[in-house]
């Protein structure tokens, strides 16, 4: 049996050249590759995806044109030792994997596959005795079609190139950011340089007069007086050592003793924070207090923020932010986020991380945009007035919480084609957004989807992973959003409405990823 055209022992001598020694991984992916050709047509160009990073990229490396390098390698590690081989226009191919069927009648090879001995008790030969003589029968081979982002062969790329602000280096990113992965430390690959350490030297009392404060120090007399005693740049004189001494404090932090070049104080930590962490609609309260600063909503809206980044900030530097949950109402005048640096000094190195970090703000609030919708309330019973209709007066409370109204409402009843007509003409009056109630459910009588697709409407979802609202629907028209709330939000306190409209009247677009991601935290039952 050949290896693309190798002898087995031809193929060994070249896996020894590659690798620098005869892995049995890389010989059985020989035999992998050389069955997934044989089962592919003939002059065919393919695409080859690994399973795992072990042995099998490179066998693929050594007997085809596909390398990582040019793209037409490429490795998804699931931890299997399996390969496919595909056509990158179609996606159709083969997959090989070990034939776990036959496994037991080869003992050494299914010992190494399946990890049973120790490495150092493998026996190498009879492995690759096992191995020639199985060649590719250990193996078996199966259709697959690739998933379509595997389609089109290397993807075109729509990262640029942005030079970081504290290494200096260029580095790929798709958006611009102003510090590479590596100094934000959202990869961690080198150990950090401590330079980011601040060691500040105290000196005794006695031996501070004459010199001058580093920073402020706060007087607190209980129930009488907070202040500073000492300020920033002061020259200590002996009633100061008195004064000091009175406050408990033997030893002092002055500026002739450390190196302020090196050093940012907490205030003014504080005070750059407060310039550049929030977005639109957030305000700063100031001063800083004890380098502390908070942030308050401007206006009415729906608080946005980057909890990613977040995150980061809060785990690479001596600061903390504390903000409100993401995509949460608020009011004007609401607390949104607090932020401090822990010790007095942060270094600069510290510093300018952090503020690299947040080269665009981390939070925002967006203003209520939209600011009427249409209602449709659909049912032949409330159509024909056998029951008296609550929808209305709901979607009205609901809507003006947010600063909007209701601009043009309908009653419809169960019909498709009456549905679908006023749903054209409130998109036709120009309204960004049209709220239909009822019919949602699995019912025959529950035609509210029909008549949205009757009037054109792409349906993006119609369920959500909430409680109560899981047949909440979202769909588009042309750019008026239709949302569709079950007629048991009425019941109900609290309902997938309750989380998915803030997010409209803001105008923000909602994906099926966003109303899937609202599963957790979604159960309002009892809310
Ligand atoms: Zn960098």
């Amino acid at each position: 049996m050949t290896i693309r055209g190798f002898s087995f022992d031809e193929y060994v001598d070249e896996v020894k050249t590659f690798h620098g020694h005869v892995a049995p991984g890389m010989v059985a992916g020989g035999f992998m590759v050389e069955l997934a050709l044989s089962s592919l047509p003939d002059g065919g160009f393919f695409d080859t995806v690994s399973e795992t990073r072990a042995c099998i990229p490179d066998a693929v490396q050594l007997l085809t044109p596909c390398t990582i390098g040019n793209g037409w390698l490429k490795i998804v590690p699931t931890g299997r030792f399996a390969m496919a081989m595909y056509d990158k226009h179609t996606g159709d191919g083969v997959r090989v994997s070990p034939n776990h069927e036959t496994l037991d009648n080869w003992p050494q090879f299914k010992a190494w596959l399946l990890k049973l001995v120790p490495k150092k008790e493998q026996d190498t030969r009879a492995l690759l005795n096992e191995i020639r003589d199985g060649g590719t029968s250990l193996f078996k081979c199966e259709k697959v079609s690739l998933d379509s982002s595997f389609l089109g062969g290397k993807k075109k790329n729509v990262s640029h190139i942005h030079i970081c602000g504290l290494c200096g280096e260029g580095f790929r990113a798709k958006e611009a950011a102003e510090i590479c992965p590596a100094c934000s430390g959202e990869t961690t690959l080198y150990m950090q340089q401590r330079e980011d350490d601040v060691t500040l030297t105290a000196t005794p009392l006695e031996k501070a007069i004459g010199s001058h404060a580093l920073h402020d120090m706060t007087l607190i007399v209980p129930r009488k007086q907070k202040g500073p005693a000492i300020v920033k740049g002061q020259c200590i004189t002996e009633a100061d050592v008195e004064t000091l001494k009175n406050m408990g404090k033997n030893r002092i932090y002055l500026e002739e003793e450390n190196d302020q070049e090196n050093l940012v104080h907490e205030n003014d930590v504080a005070i750059a924070f407060g310039d550049t962490l929030g977005g639109e609609g957030v305000t700063v309260t100031r001063p800083p207090k004890e380098g502390k600063i908070e942030f308050e909503a401007a206006h009415n809206g729906l608080f946005y923020v980057d909890t990613e980044r977040v995150n980061r900030l809060n785990s690479m530097a001596d600061v903390i932010l504390s903000t409100l949950d993401s995509c949460i109402p608020v009011a004007k005048g609401d607390v949104l986020a607090g932020t401090r640096a822990i010790p007095l000094f942060l270094s600069k190195p510290e510093f300018n991380r952090c503020m690299a970090l947040a080269h665009t703000p981390l939070f925002h609030v967006a203003p209520y945009v939209i600011k009427e919708a249409g209602v449709i309330v659909t049912g032949t019973e409330v159509f024909e007035g056998r029951i008296k209709d609550g929808f209305l007066p709901y979607a009205e409370k609901m809507l003006v919480t947010h600063g909007a109204a209701i601009a043009t409402h309908a009653f419809v009843p169960d019909d498709p084609s009456m549905l679908a007509a006023e749903v054209t003409r409130m998109a036709g009056e120009g309204l960004k957004l049209i709220i239909v109630t009822g019919g949602l459910s699995v019912d025959p009588d529950d035609v509210t989807q029909v008549g949205l697709e009757k009037a054109g409407v792409t349906v993006s979802s119609s369920r959500s992973p909430i409680l109560p609202g899981a047949m909440t629907l979202l769909g588009k028209i042309k750019d008026t959003t239709v949302v569709g709330v079950p007629a048991g939000a009425l019941a109900s306190k609290k309902t997938a409405i309750d989380l998915i409209l803030p997010r409209l009247l803001a105008g923000v677009e909602v994906t099926p990823e966003d109303v899937y991601s609202m599963g957790v935290g979604g159960l309002l039952v009892g809310a």
